[in-house]
């Protein structure tokens, strides 16, 4: 009999309701049988520890196929094509295993293309020709060997690639739920008088190697698998907890015409169910600042995956007195269109329009035109990703209102950033 011991402890304030699949690893001792060939199965599995041998029958004798170790992925095959399990799996010595389940994989499957699909069944389908063959003769043994060796390659990259992936995203449930994140706040200064306005909270992954991964590394994979919910509805949490901490050091204490706001990133994925932008908006309104110090920032990318959730979401969000940032200005499509149709306050420049904006006459064109439209709908501008002091000055004196970039300061933990509240930056 399998041990069955989950390793996660529970989210202590209830995000983990949230996460749709199993976040507990399965222990197995030694020499324990964690599937049989000719069995039904619905769950797939990922070798966090340990060793696990691969082995069929066939003419009353057990043919050892294949010893698993950490990080390889079995019995994705039964899940695949609905086959029975085409050999039996045990655990070689003590081994700890992270189940992958049926409707997580087809979840993700459904994800990618059909094209991908297909040629994973086709792929599937030849294998398992290869593995009957495999112990009926010992000449089409040889064929088979000869032509897997050539997909060996392909196929272990691939692997290595989808058990990464897994690795990852078990872990990060894992992190979630034992709030192993942290943030980084980086200020937002008003060019005018030099002062902290605000400040973006942004995510980092500390792992146990002591390695911090940014979220380049690891966002897109929350995303893929929905974990950006339950992240992102901590993330706001967290924020929204160390504005509180803002504010209370702050000389500046109302946000409307010059106090204190957060910033917080908001993902498509988290506006496409009304019970999770619900929960978001209910964190706002208990927190209850005054309106505009919670600030949501959503690229356009956000707008265009599904427009009629996004409208509804945001108005909710809006509903809070929350305001709502349109990100990375300029990259997307920066069409007219959705400045009107959605309820948007300020814009954010891209960093890639304000770097060295002093030595790019067409940058300073697109970026002034940028202003100005902010200013003809009643927006604010905040130009992001400013690293020289000229940069800062040129934005300045064309009417940009707010800055954010290395040259005021790089994102940092809370207890680094508050001093920003006292100090005036000079332009
Ligand atoms: P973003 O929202 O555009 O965040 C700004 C990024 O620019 C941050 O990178 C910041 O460290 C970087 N940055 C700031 N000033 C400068 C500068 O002067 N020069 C340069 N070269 N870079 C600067 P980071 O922290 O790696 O975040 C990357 C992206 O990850 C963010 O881009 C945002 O899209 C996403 N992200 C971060 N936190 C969250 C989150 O809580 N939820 C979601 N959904 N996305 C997040
Ligand atoms: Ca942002
Ligand atoms: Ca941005």
């Amino acid at each position: 009999m399998a041990n069955l011991e989950s390793n996660v402890e529970q989210s202590p304030t209830g995000i983990g309701h949230l996460l749709n699949s199993h976040v507990g690893a399965i222990r197995f001792m030694a020499g324990t049988r964690i599937f049989r060939q000719g069995e039904l199965g619905d769950v797939a599995y990922m070798i966090e520890t340990g060793y696990v041998e691969i082995s069929s029958m066939s003419g009353g004798k057990k043919h050892v196929m294949a010893i698993l170790r950490t990080g390889e992925i079995f019995g994705e095959m039964a899940i695949l094509d609905g086959q029975p399990r085409s050999a039996t799996a045990s655990a070689m010595h003590e081994t700890t295993l992270i189940p992958i389940s049926g409707k997580q994989l087809r979840d993700e499957l459904d994800r990618g293309s059909a094209v991908t699909r297909l040629i994973l069944i086709a792929a599937i389908d030849r294998l398992r020709t290869i593995q009957t063959k495999d112990y009926q003769d010992v000449e089409s043994l040889k064929d088979c060997k000869k032509q897997q060796t050539q997909n060996d390659t392909h196929i272990k990259l691939a692997r290595v690639h989808a058990s990464q992936q897994f690795k990852l995203r078990f872990d990060m449930e894992r992190a979630i739920c034992q709030r192993h994140f942290k943030f980084d706040y980086q200020p937002i200064v008003s060019l005018a008088d030099g002062r902290t306005k605000g400040f973006e909270a942004l995510l980092r992954w500390p792992r146990p190697d002591g390695q911090i991964l940014m979220p380049g590394d690891f966002i897109s994979l929350a995303e893929q698998s929905g974990l950006i919910v339950p992240l992102g509805a901590w993330a706001l949490e967290n924020a929204l907890q160390s504005l509180a901490v803002i504010t209370h050091n702050s000389r500046q204490q109302e946000c409307e015409g010059g106090g204190i706001f957060m910033s917080v990133n908001i993902s498509a994925r988290q506006l496409e169910r009304e019970e999770d932008v619900e929960q978001l908006a209910t964190m706002i309104e208990k927190a209850a600042f005054a309106p505009g110090c919670v600030s949501l920032e959503i690229t356009e990318q956000t707008l265009l995956v599904n427009p009629r959730a996004a409208t509804i979401g945001l108005a909710r969000l809006k509903a809070t007195g929350a305001s709502i940032v349109l990100d990375d200005f300029g990259t997307g499509y920066s069409s007219l269109n959705n400045l009107h149709c959605f309820p948007l306050d300020t814009l954010k420049i891209d960093r890639s329009f304000v770097n060295r904006i002093v030595d790019d006459r067409s940058r300073q064109r697109v970026v002034a035109a940028i202003i100005g439209l902010a200013r003809e709908l009643n927006m604010d501008v905040v130009a992001e990703g400013v690293e020289k002091l000229d940069d800062a000055r040129w934005l300045r004196e064309h009417a940009c209102r707010y800055a954010q970039g290395h040259l005021i300061a790089k994102p940092a933990p809370l207890g680094e950033v508050l001093g920003y509240l006292e100090r005036d930056i000079e332009f």
